[in-house]
């Protein structure tokens, strides 16, 4: 018999259901299918978020990469922030979150310890709205792991029905999984619906639908840090426009299908292997071939 494939929808009919949160609900099927506890399921959650902190300030301490390609940005646009006399255009907790998202990806670009979550190349969005609404929201730690168990759940749904990798379904697979699963996060610590959530998951990725995976160089620097913070932003909107009580005519899972005939669709010149996009500008062209003469010698 054909295994069903794992359903966001599911999920948050049977937790409109029972009248549960979706991170009540998603822990108990987590339990279930970790044999684990509730303690040890947010124990590991809890794990997950004293790494990505660490990234973070990692990333802020205005770390270069090993290629010198990238760098410095998070703690450029921290210091600007911070001065009374810069105009902030996007306001203090959208800007917050492109800055630990940049930090994180500056982190991974310098060889840090990060979270994959999803993908090392992604690695920033999550921490990019998670820390940014601890925050201004002065999260608790119980509801950040809670938190990170809808994430988690999210991106299973992700993997199983499309997919998170840059070479399968190009960037809006990576970013756009990370923005989806931040959307969902922030709609569910925020006190979301199951449906909000879902509604957030579906406006993240009609958001990002069809981005490339086009790295200079292979690297995974330019366009993608920049991109990190760029899909923090875009998890922000879809939580605030579900919350706001604004539905999505395509649903969860018909939004993960649609970026997985998308991502089936594009050319491999558009997935990780550097033959499209930014990577074959002419900036990007020049730079690589340096970069590679440097390190042929
Ligand atoms: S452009 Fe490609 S390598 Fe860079 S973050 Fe996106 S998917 Fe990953």
């Amino acid at each position: 018999m054909k295994k069903e494939m794992l359903s966001l929808n599911g999920w948050i009919a049977e937790a409109e259901e029972w009248q549960q949160s979706l991170a009540d609900f998603l822990i108990e099927y987590n339990m279930r299918e970790l044999e684990c506890s509730a303690e040890d399921l947010l124990a590991k959650m809890q794990e997950m978020l004293d790494v990505m902190e660490k990234s973070v300030e990692h990333g802020l301490s205005g770390v270069k990469s090993h290629s010198g390609l990238t760098g410095g940005d998070a703690k450029r646009l921290a210091e600007a922030e911070a001065d009374e006399r810069f105009i902030s255009l996007l306001g203090e907790k959208a800007t917050d979150a492109v800055i630990y998202a940049t930090a994180v990806g500056e982190c991974n670009a310098a060889m840090g310890r990060i979270v994959a979550a999803p993908t090392a190349g992604a690695s920033g969005v999550l921490p990019g709205v998670f820390f940014s609404l601890k925050k201004h929201y002065q999260l608790s730690d119980e509801t950040m792991q809670r938190g990170m168990v809808v994430a988690g759940s999210i991106g299973m749904v992700i993997a199983e029905r499309a997919s998170l990798a840059g070479a399968t379904g190009g960037c809006q697979a990576e970013c756009g999984s990370a923005a989806a699963m931040a959307a969902g996060a922030a709609v569910s610590m925020l006190g979301g619906t199951p449906k909000q959530v879902g509604t957030a998951v579906a406006i993240a990725f009609k958001n990002v639908l069809g981005l490339v995976c086009d790295p200079v160089a292979g690297l995974v620097e330019v366009p993608c840090i920049k991109r990190n913070g760029a899909c923090a932003l875009q998890a922000l909107l879809a939580a605030e426009l579900a919350l706001a009580g604004i539905t999505s005519f395509i649903n969860a899972d018909e939004a993960i299908d649609a970026m997985k005939s998308v991502g089936d669709a594009l050319p491999c010149a558009l997935k990780e292997t550097a033959g499209g996009g930014m990577a074959v500008t002419p900036s990007a062209i020049e730079w690589a071939k340096k970069y590679f003469a440097r390190n042929d010698q």
